[in-house]
């Protein structure tokens, strides 16, 4: 089989993945395929509630928080926390500017109400991450945004920012069930499903009951958290499919995995070997972010010419190894290694890369 290490969507278990097979042809317990079940059937119901409840105890998520399956994607998610926690305000929402992502969420933001980037990267090519000294944060702003992981550059936050008396809202697309998270630290997290927890079409949104009870009351139904909260996510029809797979992958992390902590275990193993074999490359393979920042999901790096990318790209793809090419906005190459690519996947791609950096040198 080929190796799934692509940034977009990424792999999913192979046990998953037998199961979804199964359910496509029939549900037992319905009879039907899971692309024709009603998302107003009992079973389906159930999958909500088992799905909400897997999710909870993962991250040991506080009472007060409600689980949203939405539709829109995280890009959705840019536009409907401004419309819900910005609109109307004086005082400028703090927004990170931390790479590919950022910008788009900074850009919707200001659609909707005063914004202050409070860290920029821009200037150094997004390749590192603030430290604590570098940020000052208001206690007005209404809340503040970060990317926990910047997907495109693969920089990651290995720490919770901000202050506690001021909201914390995080896009966390592309680590959101990587490892365990303090969920409890902040107001509202957003995740699409298509990298770590379940196919496109369902983005998940832990939002704390206040933030809901305060947001305005004129936003068109679909965009509004109050009116998703009392639909439970049936509001119009939901992708019944991305749920249920969603679903199965939380089942996956609680019964073979063991919790969040294993699997930030096992994500940690593999990205020490992907970068040791960039670090001990001798330079051949150079990484695109600082050492201190990046990140255990994404790792982007370079080779010394772009001929030579190419050719990388080339034999990988023959030798069984798919979706290695960085993303358009920086180029070189990527390599993802979200929840569901094993240790011995990483193990194949080491071997390969070490193998090609030799071959160049005759
Ligand atoms: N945020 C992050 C961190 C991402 O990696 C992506 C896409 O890869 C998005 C947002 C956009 O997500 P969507 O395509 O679901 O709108």
């Amino acid at each position: 089989n080929t190796l799934n290490f692509s940034g977009g969507p990424g792999a999913l278990p192979d046990v998953v993945l037998n199961q979804v097979q199964q359910a496509i042809i029939n549900v037992p317990e319905v009879g039907l395929s899971i692309l024709g079940i009603s998302h107003r059937s009992a079973w389906f119901e159930n999958v909500v509630r088992e799905t909400e409840n897997n999710i909870r105890t993962l991250l040991g998520l506080p009472a007060d928080y409600h689980i949203l399956f939405l539709q829109g994607g995280a890009t959705q998610q840019f536009s409907m926390v401004p419309m819900t926690m910005l609109r109307g305000k004086k005082h400028p929402a703090e927004y990170f500017d931390t790479g590919y992502w950022s910008r788009k969420v900074i850009t919707e933001a200001m659609r909707e109400g005063p914004v202050r980037v409070i860290w920029s990267g821009e200037k150094e090519g997004y390749r590192r991450l603030p430290t604590d000294e570098e940020l000052d944060f208001s206690p007005d702003a209404p809340y503040i945004h970060y990317v926990s992981n910047e997907t495109v550059e693969g920089l990651q936050f290995d720490r919770v920012l901000g202050r506690d008396d001021v909201p914390r809202v995080c896009d966390m697309s592309s680590d959101f069930l990587s490892k365990p998270c303090d969920a409890g630290k902040f107001s509202l997290i957003y995740a699409h499903a298509q990298k770590n927890i379940g196919p496109a079409g369902v983005t998940i949104v832990l939002v704390r009951d206040s933030v809901v009870q305060n947001g305005p009351t004129n936003l068109p139904a679909f965009l509004d958290y109050r009116r998703q909260v009392e639909a439970h996510s049936n509001l119009n029809t939901p992708p019944v499919f991305a749920i249920y797979v969603v679903m199965l992958v939380t089942r996956w992390l609680l019964n073979d995995i063991g919790g969040l902590e294993n699997m930030a275990r096992i994500n940690q193993q593999k990205s020490v070997l992907l970068y040791s074999t960039i670090d001990n490359s001798n330079g051949f393979y150079h990484n695109w972010g600082d050492a201190a920042f990046r990140s255990d999901m994404n790792a982007a790096f370079t080779l010394p010419t772009p001929e030579l990318e190419d050719k990388f790209l080339h034999e990988a793809e023959l030798a069984g190894f798919s979706g290695l090419t960085g993303h358009r906005a920086i180029g070189g190459i990527r390599a993802s290694i979200y929840n569901a690519l094993t240790l011995g996947a990483v193990e194949k791609l080491s071997n390969f890369m070490d193998d090609f950096r030799f071959k160049q040198h005759g």
